[in-house]
């Protein structure tokens, strides 16, 4: 009993540093390391399994998770952060964030995963069954940060950006497109979320050129 309490005692420690290394120490959040396994892990989950029939003959691929649901990458950035820590010093930043990664925890679904990305950057990555629903959930958490009342500073607002994932797609290619939405949104009076895709579909923004010289369009 003695050893397994032992050996206990030290997978408990191993698991807690395991734990602080994929957080950020300030938020508390999944931090920029851990993402690149999570959409990584993702990004293998969706690709066919059969890429051929038994007789040779390739399968579509496959543009959703088997069981129907379409992830979707968002990126979050802090509308005017500078300002908040000019004019209020950097502490008073650093508790908008603390206040922004609690909303976001409130606001986004359990099984939604949420990184800060780098200083006042966050992604989520989200499951849902459509666009719609997605940005439903998006505006749902944007509307709730310009709403909260921050101690001393007052109001914040964040921009956000978004697109779906496919299996196909690699990992920058996929920030690339929701950084795209993000910049359009930053360009067009901040405060709101906007989608690659109906971006590019309304020609409000030019598509991407994928590697192998094609449009996307998805
Ligand atoms: P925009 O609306 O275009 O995003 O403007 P912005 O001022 O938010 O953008 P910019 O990238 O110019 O500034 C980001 C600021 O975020 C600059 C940096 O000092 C601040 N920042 C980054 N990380 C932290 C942090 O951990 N704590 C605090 N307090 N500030 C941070
Ligand atoms: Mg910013
Ligand atoms: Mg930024």
């Amino acid at each position: 009993l003695g050893t397994a309490e032992g050996f206990l005692g030290l997978y408990r420690n191993y698991l807690s540093l395991l734990d602080y290394s994929e957080r950020d120490t300030l938020t508390g959040m999944l931090n920029r390391k851990t993402f690149d396994d999570s959409l990584g892990k993702i990004l293998a989950g969706l690709a066919p399994r059969n890429a051929f029939a038994p007789d040779g003959t390739p399968l579509p691929v496959r543009r959703q998770a088997p069981d129907g649901g379409t992830h979707w990458l968002a990126v979050i950035d802090v509308d005017h952060f500078k300002r908040v820590n000019d004019q209020f010093g950097h502490l008073y930043g650093d508790e908008v964030l603390i206040l922004l990664a609690r909303i976001m925890q409130e606001s986004f679904r359990h099984q939604d995963r949420l990184f800060r990305f780098g200083g006042e950057e966050f992604v989520v990555i989200l499951r849902s069954s459509g666009e719609e629903e997605t940005e439903t959930a998006l505006e749902r958490f944007r509307r709730k940060v310009e709403e909260h009342s921050f101690p001393q500073v007052g109001r914040v607002t964040v921009s956000i950006g978004y697109t779906p994932i496919h299996a196909q797609d690699s990992i920058p290619e996929i920030v690339g497109r929701a950084d795209d939405g993000l910049y359009f949104a930053k360009d067009n009076g901040r405060n709101q979320t906007a989608s690659y895709e109906k971006l590019v579909a309304a020609g409000s923004i030019t598509p991407r050129q994928k590697p192998d010289g094609d449009i996307e369009l998805f």
